[in-house]
């Protein structure tokens, strides 16, 4: 994870949704995700503990939302932490991304300033 990264002053995500996903995915079904870290939530879903009521906020996530926050199980974590990608980090917008840093508060994330392009009127 990148130094610039806006998701290690956030976090956001990660105290807002409920963070579900296969459970085939716990390591007890030959997955990574440790067991005791999720709760099953239907016969084929898990969800990380924490994230099944309110206030919300996974169990693995560590610091302040909005200041500085660490995912205790990086390496561990679920397609659902794997795949859901801060606004613009690959130039697509996210606007699940803008609703949970809204939700504490925290402005949505911007794209990248574009190079300007346009020719120098000196030649
Ligand atoms: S496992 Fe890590 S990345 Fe996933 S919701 Fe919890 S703290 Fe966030
Ligand atoms: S809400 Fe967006 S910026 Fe914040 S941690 Fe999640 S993906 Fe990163």
């Amino acid at each position: 994870m990148s130094e610039n990264n806006p998701c290690l002053t956030c976090g956001a995500c990660c105290a807002h949704f409920r963070v579900s996903f296969y459970w085939g995915e716990c390591r007890s079904a030959g997955g990574i995700v440790p067991d005791e870290l999720v709760e099953q939530i239907s016969p084929y879903h898990a969800a990380m503990r924490g994230t099944t009521s309110k206030p919300t906020r996974c169990v693995s996530l560590m610091g302040e939302v909005g200041c500085g926050v660490r995912c205790t199980m990086y390496e561990q974590r679920s397609s659902a932490c794997r795949e859901f990608e801060a606004s613009w980090e690959h130039g697509e917008h996210n606007p699940r991304c803008d609703a949970a840093r809204a939700a504490h508060g925290l402005p949505p994330l911007t794209p990248p300033l574009q190079p300007d392009l346009s020719p120098d009127r000196a030649a």
